[in-house]
């Protein structure tokens, strides 16, 4: 019988690689492992849309569930044009990892449309965020499924996203989205948590190992949310960014850039590239610069096998999801390069966005004071239990937060037996 893989993709096979690998590792019961190793609920959606010119077209879209143990889902919603099941499942599976790793009450998701959407106006893509929250209404909901912005959203989709969800329920449903505008309901500090958190390991990272930040030398990839609030919290507290790069390519002055001036001249044109003060590079060559931190902010897989070996930085904080391929990560490990793993380094984002959902639960709002404390807090311990896990393992800090989140989850199956 022909064996046939509807999750079929890169990501995916390195999801359940790495899952195989930790749970061998914690010699895991083989019949949570299965469990573990699929997704819950997986939902396929066609999106019929009418675009400005009065045609209409249908794009697909996915919203997956892959553990629901530990409480209700969350996971962003990413539109970009290579979005499929396989990729948006593996996504969903770390999550859960993620969430349980930085002891959240939650699930893991992922949503997905294929689409372009720097192609769409916005009226396209409110039609078509209008009409794939209402064909996935179902798996969605403040105590079901509660989605946040990705790769190609923002606040305005999850606005989009909540008033959809909350017309069919005929009153405000704040709760079943994070990542929204203030004025809706959204929380202090949403827009800066991962950049913040980022910064909170690398400070953790100096403080295990009997450094200061002050000084170093930092390489950005992706100058978006992510990598422009860790530029400006990094320089601001006297670390020397050096490059930094989008889309459109890299500059580089190795004796340090203006942040704040860049993010005017960014504010501006568009984009980093023509910075005045800095050199034009090329965007691949940025990775390989000397540097003592790296923090990869944009897209998947841009460390891998074939330049792995040129990167010089001693530490690689993954802003991104999914920055290194299996293959780079067992090569930077080899010579010594430090990595600190997605699922850590990113977190600051699903952590604030938990502090959002609570306080839209009790509609009662923290000052930001408050959100940064407690993210500090929440990122400082999951820090340590990683590196505790680590030592004692004698494993990577990947290995070590993978196991971490991995064993929590299996708890959660393991206590709550299966039904029926
Ligand atoms: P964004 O869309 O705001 O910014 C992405 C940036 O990367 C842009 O500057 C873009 O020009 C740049 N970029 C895209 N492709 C590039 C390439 N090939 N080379 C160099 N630069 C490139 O997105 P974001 O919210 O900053 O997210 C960035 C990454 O962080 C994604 O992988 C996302 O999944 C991950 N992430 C984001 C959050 C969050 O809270 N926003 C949380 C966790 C993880």
């Amino acid at each position: 019988m022909t064996h046939i893989d509807e999750f079929e993709s890169d990501l995916h096979r390195t999801a359940l690689s790495q899952l195989d690998r930790v749970a061998a590792r914690l010699g895991l019961d083989t019949d949570i492992h299965v469990r573990l190793r699929a997704p819950r609920r997986a939902m396929v959606v066609s999106i019929p849309v009418r675009m400005d010119s009065g045609r209409t077209e249908v794009f697909t879209g996915y919203r997956v569930h892959h553990s629901t143990v530990l409480g209700p889902t969350k996971g962003g919603l990413r539109y970009d044009a290579d979005v499929s099941l396989g990729e948006v499942t593996a996504l969903a599976m770390l999550m859960s990892w993620k969430c349980a790793l930085m002891g959240l009450p939650y699930g893991g998701a992922k949503g997905g449309v294929r689409c372009n959407p720097r192609a769409m106006s916005a009226t396209e893509r409110e039609n078509l965020t209008r009409r794939y929250t209402a064909e996935i209404i179902l798996m969605i909901g403040p105590d079901l499924d509660i989605p946040a912005p990705d790769l190609g959203t923002d606040e305005q989709t999850m606005a989009w996203m909540m008033d959809t969800y909350s017309m069919t329920q005929g009153k405000s449903v704040p709760g079943v989205v994070t990542g929204k505008p203030l004025i809706v309901g959204g929380s202090a500090g949403r827009r800066e948590a991962t950049g913040r958190g980022i910064v909170y390991c690398l400070y953790q990272a100096a403080h295990h190992t009997g450094q200061e930040l002050r000084g170093k030398s930092v390489v950005i990839q992706g100058f978006g949310n992510v990598g422009s609030v860790a530029a400006r919290l990094l320089w601001r507290d006297g670390a020397v960014v050096a490059g930094v790069s989008d889309v459109k390519g890299a500059i580089w002055n190795p004796h340090g850039l203006d942040i704040r001036q860049l993010e005017a001249h960014v504010a501006a044109t568009g984009s980093v590239v023509e910075f005045p003060g800095a050199d034009p590079l090329d965007n691949a060559v940025l990775l390989e610069q000397p540097c003592d931190i790296l923090i990869p902010a944009a897209v998947g897989s841009q460390i891998h096998a074939g330049n792995a070996e040129r990167i010089r930085a001693h530490i690689v904080a993954e802003g991104a999801n999914g920055p290194t391929t299996p293959e780079a990560d067992v090569i930077l490990h080899d010579r010594g390069v430090s990595v600190i793993p997605d699922i850590l380094c990113n977190a600051g984002g699903v952590v604030v966005s938990y502090f959002e959902w609570v306080q839209g639960l009790q509609y009662y709002f923290w000052k930001e004071s408050e959100i940064t404390a407690r993210l500090q807090e929440v990122m400082a311990r999951a820090f340590n239990r990683v590196w505790g896990v680590g030592q004692k393992e004698g494993v990577d800090l990947r290995t070590a937060a993978l196991m971490e989140g991995v064993r929590r989850v299996a708890e959660g199956y393991r206590i709550r037996g299966l039904y029926p």
